[in-house]
Protein backbone atom coordinates (compact mmCIF):
# COMPACT_ATOMS: atom_id res chain seq x y z
CA UNK A 1 0.00 0.00 0.00
CA UNK A 2 2.74 2.56 -0.53
CA UNK A 3 3.91 4.56 -3.27
CA UNK A 4 6.07 2.96 -6.71
CA UNK A 5 7.58 3.54 -9.07
CA UNK A 6 5.58 2.98 -12.15
CA UNK A 7 7.12 0.91 -14.83
CA UNK A 8 6.29 1.65 -19.00
CA UNK A 9 3.00 -0.46 -18.99
CA UNK A 10 1.62 1.07 -15.84
CA UNK A 11 2.34 4.37 -17.16
CA UNK A 12 -0.05 3.53 -19.95
CA UNK A 13 -2.62 2.14 -18.27
CA UNK A 14 -2.71 5.15 -16.40
CA UNK A 15 -2.72 7.40 -19.37
CA UNK A 16 -5.65 5.02 -21.19
CA UNK A 17 -7.76 5.49 -17.73
CA UNK A 18 -7.15 8.88 -17.08
CA UNK A 19 -8.36 9.75 -20.79
CA UNK A 20 -11.11 7.16 -21.06
CA UNK A 21 -12.26 6.39 -17.55
CA UNK A 22 -14.64 4.44 -16.33
CA UNK A 23 -13.12 1.93 -18.36
CA UNK A 24 -12.92 -2.06 -18.29
CA UNK A 25 -9.89 -4.42 -18.12
CA UNK A 26 -10.93 -5.97 -21.37
CA UNK A 27 -11.10 -2.29 -22.92
CA UNK A 28 -7.67 -1.30 -21.44
CA UNK A 29 -6.22 -4.98 -23.13
CA UNK A 30 -7.72 -4.01 -26.27
CA UNK A 31 -6.12 -0.50 -26.53
CA UNK A 32 -3.01 -1.78 -25.47
CA UNK A 33 -3.11 -5.46 -27.90
CA UNK A 34 -2.84 -7.50 -24.87
CA UNK A 35 -4.81 -10.01 -23.06
CA UNK A 36 -6.47 -9.28 -19.77
CA UNK A 37 -4.42 -12.08 -18.03
CA UNK A 38 -1.43 -10.12 -18.81
CA UNK A 39 -2.36 -7.11 -17.64
CA UNK A 40 -4.09 -8.15 -14.38
CA UNK A 41 -0.83 -7.88 -12.36
CA UNK A 42 -0.52 -4.43 -13.26
CA UNK A 43 -4.06 -3.40 -12.81
CA UNK A 44 -3.48 -4.63 -9.07
CA UNK A 45 0.04 -3.55 -8.44
CA UNK A 46 -2.15 0.53 -9.61
CA UNK A 47 -5.33 -0.38 -7.59
CA UNK A 48 -3.49 -1.21 -4.87
CA UNK A 49 -0.83 1.47 -4.60
CA UNK A 50 -4.45 4.04 -4.91
CA UNK A 51 -3.74 5.50 -8.45
CA UNK A 52 -6.86 3.52 -9.76
CA UNK A 53 -9.99 2.57 -8.29
CA UNK A 54 -12.12 -0.32 -9.38
CA UNK A 55 -16.35 -0.51 -9.54
CA UNK A 56 -17.76 -3.61 -10.29
CA UNK A 57 -19.47 -3.80 -13.47
CA UNK A 58 -17.99 0.00 -14.10
CA UNK A 59 -14.61 -0.11 -14.74
CA UNK A 60 -11.51 1.50 -13.43
CA UNK A 61 -11.40 5.19 -12.97
CA UNK A 62 -8.32 7.40 -12.06
CA UNK A 63 -8.19 8.95 -8.43
CA UNK A 64 -6.55 11.77 -9.37
CA UNK A 65 -3.98 11.53 -6.73
CA UNK A 66 -0.88 12.23 -6.90
CA UNK A 67 2.06 10.59 -5.96
CA UNK A 68 3.03 12.77 -3.15
CA UNK A 69 -0.43 12.77 -2.00
CA UNK A 70 -0.53 8.70 -1.65
CA UNK A 71 3.26 8.87 0.15
CA UNK A 72 1.49 11.38 2.96
CA UNK A 73 -2.07 9.23 2.39
CA UNK A 74 0.07 5.48 3.38
CA UNK A 75 2.51 7.91 6.10
CA UNK A 76 -0.69 8.58 8.06
CA UNK A 77 -1.54 5.27 8.15
CA UNK A 78 1.81 3.69 9.40
CA UNK A 79 1.71 3.03 13.92
CA UNK A 80 4.48 3.16 16.50
CA UNK A 81 4.01 -0.50 16.84
CA UNK A 82 5.03 -1.93 13.19
CA UNK A 83 8.32 0.15 14.15
CA UNK A 84 8.83 -0.16 17.94
CA UNK A 85 12.04 -1.57 19.43
CA UNK A 86 13.02 -3.43 22.22
CA UNK A 87 13.17 -1.46 25.84
CA UNK A 88 16.67 -0.99 27.91
CA UNK A 89 15.88 -0.85 31.16
CA UNK A 90 17.67 0.24 34.82
CA UNK A 91 15.79 -0.03 38.32
CA UNK A 92 15.51 3.00 39.77
CA UNK A 93 18.69 2.60 42.55
CA UNK A 94 21.04 1.38 40.20
CA UNK A 95 24.16 3.42 40.04
CA UNK A 96 24.96 5.74 37.17
CA UNK A 97 27.90 3.94 36.81
CA UNK A 98 26.44 0.75 36.25
CA UNK A 99 23.81 2.74 33.90
CA UNK A 100 26.82 3.95 31.78
CA UNK A 101 28.11 -0.05 31.64
CA UNK A 102 24.51 -1.03 30.78
CA UNK A 103 24.23 2.21 27.78
CA UNK A 104 27.65 0.94 26.28
CA UNK A 105 26.99 -2.55 26.49
CA UNK A 106 23.04 -2.87 25.17
CA UNK A 107 24.37 -0.15 22.51
CA UNK A 108 21.58 2.33 22.92
CA UNK A 109 21.20 6.16 23.30
CA UNK A 110 18.46 6.27 25.75
CA UNK A 111 17.99 4.27 28.92
CA UNK A 112 14.61 3.61 30.86
CA UNK A 113 14.05 3.37 34.84
CA UNK A 114 11.74 1.09 36.00
CA UNK A 115 10.28 0.53 39.60
CA UNK A 116 10.14 -2.68 41.46
CA UNK A 117 6.77 -3.45 40.15
CA UNK A 118 8.19 -2.71 36.25
CA UNK A 119 6.49 0.87 35.96
CA UNK A 120 8.09 3.63 34.01
CA UNK A 121 9.45 6.28 36.88
CA UNK A 122 12.41 7.59 35.17
CA UNK A 123 14.55 8.67 31.82
CA UNK A 124 18.47 8.20 30.98
CA UNK A 125 19.70 10.40 28.39
CA UNK A 126 23.36 9.86 27.33
CA UNK A 127 23.84 13.48 28.49
CA UNK A 128 22.14 13.00 31.79
CA UNK A 129 24.93 10.73 32.04
CA UNK A 130 27.64 12.84 30.95
CA UNK A 131 26.06 15.45 33.10
CA UNK A 132 26.82 13.19 36.29
CA UNK A 133 30.48 12.37 35.39
CA UNK A 134 31.58 15.57 34.70
CA UNK A 135 31.20 16.64 38.55
CA UNK A 136 32.82 15.76 41.52
CA UNK A 137 30.46 12.59 42.35
CA UNK A 138 30.93 9.05 42.78
CA UNK A 139 29.44 7.32 40.53
CA UNK A 140 29.41 3.45 42.03
CA UNK A 141 27.29 4.73 44.51
CA UNK A 142 25.25 7.70 43.16
CA UNK A 143 21.72 6.25 42.19
CA UNK A 144 20.49 7.04 38.54
CA UNK A 145 16.55 8.58 40.42
CA UNK A 146 18.72 11.24 41.51
CA UNK A 147 19.63 12.63 37.79
CA UNK A 148 16.94 11.09 35.55
CA UNK A 149 14.27 13.12 34.31
CA UNK A 150 10.63 11.60 35.96
CA UNK A 151 7.71 11.34 35.66
CA UNK A 152 4.90 13.38 34.95
CA UNK A 153 7.91 15.25 33.04
CA UNK A 154 8.17 12.19 30.59
CA UNK A 155 6.78 12.33 27.42
CA UNK A 156 5.47 8.57 26.42
CA UNK A 157 3.88 7.56 23.61
CA UNK A 158 1.05 4.49 22.93
CA UNK A 159 1.54 1.02 20.07
CA UNK A 160 -1.79 2.02 18.28
CA UNK A 161 -1.02 5.81 18.12
CA UNK A 162 0.87 7.39 14.61
CA UNK A 163 4.61 7.04 13.99
CA UNK A 164 4.07 10.42 12.52
CA UNK A 165 2.58 12.00 15.42
CA UNK A 166 5.40 10.39 17.74
CA UNK A 167 7.95 11.68 14.84
CA UNK A 168 6.48 15.41 15.95
CA UNK A 169 7.02 14.75 19.67
CA UNK A 170 10.28 14.10 19.38
CA UNK A 171 11.08 16.86 17.14
CA UNK A 172 8.78 19.05 19.69
CA UNK A 173 10.76 18.15 22.78
CA UNK A 174 13.69 17.63 21.25
CA UNK A 175 14.46 14.28 22.51
CA UNK A 176 15.88 11.23 20.94
CA UNK A 177 13.11 8.53 22.43
CA UNK A 178 10.09 8.01 23.37
CA UNK A 179 9.27 5.11 26.10
CA UNK A 180 5.96 3.16 24.47
CA UNK A 181 3.20 2.73 27.30
CA UNK A 182 0.46 0.68 28.20
CA UNK A 183 -2.06 2.18 30.91
CA UNK A 184 -2.73 0.48 33.93
CA UNK A 185 -4.00 0.86 37.34
CA UNK A 186 -0.91 1.31 38.71
CA UNK A 187 0.95 3.52 36.68
CA UNK A 188 2.60 3.08 32.80
CA UNK A 189 3.96 0.07 32.03
CA UNK A 190 6.87 0.16 29.60
CA UNK A 191 6.33 -2.13 26.22
CA UNK A 192 8.58 -0.64 23.93
CA UNK A 193 11.02 2.09 23.01
CA UNK A 194 10.32 4.61 19.62
CA UNK A 195 13.66 6.06 18.90
CA UNK A 196 14.74 8.52 15.80
CA UNK A 197 16.34 5.39 14.81
CA UNK A 198 12.88 3.72 14.38
CA UNK A 199 11.84 6.81 12.23
CA UNK A 200 14.85 6.41 10.11
CA UNK A 201 13.84 3.27 9.29
CA UNK A 202 10.10 3.78 8.34
CA UNK A 203 11.34 6.32 6.04
CA UNK A 204 13.75 3.84 4.44
CA UNK A 205 10.76 1.27 4.20
CA UNK A 206 8.22 4.08 2.53
CA UNK A 207 10.99 4.89 -0.34
CA UNK A 208 11.77 1.21 -0.72
CA UNK A 209 8.11 -0.56 -1.19
P1 LIG B 1 20.78 13.64 24.79
O1 LIG B 1 20.86 13.93 26.23
O2 LIG B 1 21.75 12.59 24.35
O3 LIG B 1 20.78 14.90 23.95
P2 LIG B 1 17.90 13.54 24.55
O4 LIG B 1 17.81 14.71 23.64
O5 LIG B 1 17.01 12.36 24.30
O6 LIG B 1 19.34 12.94 24.57
O7 LIG B 1 17.62 14.02 26.05
C1 LIG B 1 17.63 15.36 26.46
C2 LIG B 1 16.98 15.48 27.85
O8 LIG B 1 15.60 15.11 27.76
C3 LIG B 1 17.58 14.57 28.89
O9 LIG B 1 17.68 15.26 30.13
C4 LIG B 1 16.61 13.40 29.01
O10 LIG B 1 16.52 12.86 30.32
C5 LIG B 1 15.31 14.04 28.64
N1 LIG B 1 14.43 13.08 27.90
C6 LIG B 1 14.78 12.15 27.01
N2 LIG B 1 13.71 11.45 26.56
C7 LIG B 1 12.64 11.97 27.21
C8 LIG B 1 11.23 11.69 27.20
N3 LIG B 1 10.71 10.75 26.43
N4 LIG B 1 10.43 12.43 28.01
C9 LIG B 1 10.96 13.41 28.79
N5 LIG B 1 12.26 13.72 28.84
C10 LIG B 1 13.11 13.01 28.07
Amino acid sequence: MRTIELNKRQEQILQIVKDNGPITGEHIADRLNLTRATLRPDLAILTMSGYLDARPRVGYFYTGKTGTQLLSENLKKILVKEYQSIPIVVPENVSVYDAICTMFLEDVGTLFVVDKASKLVGVLSRKDLLRASIGKQELTTLPVNIIMTRMPNITVCRREDLLIDAAKELIEKQIDALPIIKDTDEGFELVGRLTKTNITKAFVALAEE
